[in-house]
């Protein structure tokens, strides 16, 4: 599985405009990359992938396995071949964040990151299943001296309006019992890998009539 770029299956903008039913399935998915994010079937929760495996953290707080025959709708990702090893320690996420953009010639490139370590805090956003039952569309989650893996991309602003700019990253803990998508965190002891991508592949479901026929 030699490939340097990223892989992303649909778009943010068709998620926003609801376009949230899995129509592809993980054994697909995972023939472009074993490492990513993604969003769960019906955007109920999020999708973590390390190593081959996936997994979806829901608004209830849990995390689970996911079959390889389970549908996503939204997914990014790259097959794992860091290139940058770097320890952190001590570093709140904005410092941090701001630190590797300046360490590295990075700015303009996708890249990959992933950090393997302990971390004072995590602060997890995870969306509920649609539609929710009232009106909070999110539940915010906070681990405190937590082990395990952030993973995700930074995107720079030159791929704006094709995904999400910035640094967007998921959080699995040690046990893969604990996750989400990740709105802030702090590095107690960190290995920070880094792996610049070449190109972005983005591939829609045009078998999906609701991605075709929802504007996006
Ligand atoms: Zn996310």
């Amino acid at each position: 599985m030699a490939t340097t770029g990223l892989y992303q299956h649909s778009t943010v903008a068709a998620l926003k405009a609801g376009v949230t039913a899995g129509n592809q399935t993980l054994a697909t998915l995972l023939t472009h990359g074993d490492t990513g994010i993604g969003t769960a079937d019906r955007a109920a929760g999020d999708v973590t992938i390390l190593d081959g495996q996936a997994y979806q953290s829901q608004a209830n707080g849990k995390t689970k396995a996911l079959a390889s025959s389970a549908k996503i709708p939204f997914a990014m990702l790259h097959a794992n071949e860091p290139t940058i090893e770097q320890t952190f320690e001590n570093v709140d996420y904005r410092v941090f964040e701001q630190q590797l953009l300046s360490l590295y010639p990075y700015k303009n490139l996708l890249v990959a990151l992933r950090v393997t370590g302990t971390f004072t805090t995590v602060d997890l956003s995870v969306k509920r299943a649609e539609p929710a039952a009232d009106d909070s569309t999110y539940r915010q989650f906070t681990g405190h001296n937590v082990t395990g893996t952030l993973v995700g991309y930074y995107v720079p602003t030159v791929y704006h309006g094709v995904t999400q700019t910035g640094f967007h990253l998921h959080f699995l803990n040690q046990d893969k019992t604990f996750g989400g998508h990740v709105t802030g965190y702090r590095i107690d002891t960190g290995l920070v890998q880094l792996q610049a991508l070449a190109s972005l592949q983005v591939v829609v479901p045009t078998h999906d009539t609701e991605f075709l026929n929802r504007r996006q």
